[in-house]
């Protein structure tokens, strides 16, 4: 008999950039799966219909990036409490009873940092930006015991209305103050896209983070950002942001193909060829 072909994706606009399918694709021939993970360009106003569609064509499930993560949660059946607290999914299943909403960029998170420092417990956090990321990186916090997560942003009012949304332990800083209050942290992660290849490094100046502190980027193109480069010289532990999207890959896939995937070293080399 043949074996069943399991089929999942990834839906955004645009996708071409995506290294899910790459992902994926190497964990699909690595634990000899049969089934195939494509990226699927979907528009807006056809994103709604796709999800109608993809389980009758056999999908087992999708993950959902920009600009479909909100609009995957109104549009599913079941939602879990984390992906409905992030606003956001990521992550879809197809079952009998419906579309399975979840979001795994909080898991993805906390898994990368957790896997170079299983000890890391998290109390004072800065975290650089209030953008859809940080949405995830605040769940995760919070599920981790940070007591002080210490929100800046260039956009404050962005940052006002996270805080606001997550509850009293998210602290919101000026902008301007963004380097004094690094002081007492012991973990910083930068949620912006500055030091992104494109654009120019993150302002930050580091003098007042203590030497303990682990460094997070959730920038991983390049792995090396320039804010982790000066961390780096100063003696501070730091976590590239690879590992976020390699973690949050594997629920899906689990669910999906039916492997519990590994994220190693291998895995990295993959993605980053
Ligand atoms: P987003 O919603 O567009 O938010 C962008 C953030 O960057 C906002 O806080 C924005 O501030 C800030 N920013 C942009 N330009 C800036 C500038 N010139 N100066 C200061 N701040 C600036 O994006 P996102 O989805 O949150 O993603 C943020 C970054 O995380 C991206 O680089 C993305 O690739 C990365 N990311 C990585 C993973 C992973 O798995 N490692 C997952 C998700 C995202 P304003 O509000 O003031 O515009």
């Amino acid at each position: 008999m043949k074996p069943t072909l399991r089929l999942a994706g990834v839906i955004g606009d645009p996708i071409a950039h995506s290294r899910s399918p790459r992902l994926h694709g190497y964990w699909l021939q690595r634990y000899g799966v049969a089934g195939h993970y494509v990226p699927l360009h979907i528009k807006g106003e056809d994103f709604a219909k796709s999800l109608e569609m993809l389980p009758k064509m056999g999908f087992s499930g999708v993950n959902v990036t920009l600009p479909h993560k909100h609009s995957a949660l109104a549009l599913s059946d079941c939602v879990t409490p984390l992906a409905r607290r992030i606003g956001a999914a990521n992550t879809l299943t197809f079952t009998e009873n419906g579309i399975e909403a979840d979001n795994t960029d909080a898991y993805g998170f906390a898994q990368n940092i957790r896997e170079a420092h299983p000890d890391w417990t998290p109390r004072r956090v800065a975290l650089i930006g209030a953008g859809g990321a940080s949405r995830a990186v605040i769940a995760a916090l919070q599920d981790q015991g940070a007591a002080e997560i210490l929100l800046t942003n260039r956009t404050q009012p962005r940052a006002e209305a996270l805080a606001e949304e997550f509850g009293a332990g998210v602290v919101v800083v000026p902008w301007a103050d963004r380097a004094a209050m690094l002081d007492g942290c012991d973990t910083l992660v930068n949620g912006t896209s500055m030091g992104m290849q494109g654009n120019p490094a993150l302002d930050l100046d580091l003098s007042a983070l203590p030497r303990s502190a682990i460094v997070n980027d959730l920038v991983y193109a390049p792995l090396e950002t320039p804010l982790l480069a000066a961390a780096r010289a100063r003696g501070n532990a730091c976590v590239d942001g690879l590992g976020m999207l390699l973690h949050q890959a594997a629920p899906g896939f689990e669910r999906w193909f039916g492997v519990t995937p590994q994220v190693d070293a291998d895995l990295r080399k993959a993605v980053l060829a």
